[in-house]
């Protein structure tokens, strides 16, 4: 494998570890803030980013590429407020998905077809957490300042279930 795709792809597990550590932040906060759906929400987007995670260390065990593990960060987000969280997730997500970018612009740079292939789950991944992030910025800025429209957002969110990625390994 080209060095620097090697080296992408090996940043990535941390940069995902991170996301997890950041959503779990998030779900945290909204853990103290009492809406306990909107926790779940983030609890289920950590344990995806974990998923993430795995994907890209599966991916580099399989192609016989040395995986180092590095120390992942203190999430450094400001939360003063519920928009404040969501707006944090949308601004992660767009800086993942020119993480994303950057790996496959390396991989297509020196024809690694395979490593592209492997990619390709991930930008489609991205358009719909960007996605995600967007329609819940929407919908807080709808009912986030109504009590009881609050509540039943909460609730709808407490509804999200976990399901394991689509992309097998
Ligand atoms: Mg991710």
């Amino acid at each position: 494998m080209n060095a620097k795709v090697h080296e992408l792809l090996n940043q990535q597990i941390n940069k995902e570890f991170y996301s997890a550590y950041l959503y779990l932040e998030f779900s945290n906060y909204f853990e103290d803030a009492g809406l306990d759906g909107f926790a779940n929400w983030y609890m289920i987007q950590a344990q995806e980013e974990r998923d993430h995670a795995m994907l890209f260390y599966t991916y580099l065990q399989n192609e016989n590429q040395k995986v180092t593990l590095e120390a992942i960060a203190k999430p450094d987000k400001v939360l003063n407020s519920h928009m404040d969280v969501l707006k944090a997730g949308l601004e992660h997500e767009e800086y993942v998905t020119s993480l994303i970018n950057d790996i496959y612009a390396a991989a297509y740079e020196v024809k690694d077809f395979r490593t592209m292939q492997f990619l390709d789950w991930f930008v489609k991944e991205q358009g719909e957490e960007e996605t995600n992030a967007n329609d819940l910025i929407t919908k807080m800025e709808l009912f986030g300042t109504d009590p009881k429209s609050l509540y039943m957002l909460n609730q709808e969110l407490a509804g999200r279930v976990y399901s394991a990625p689509s992309l097998v390994l």
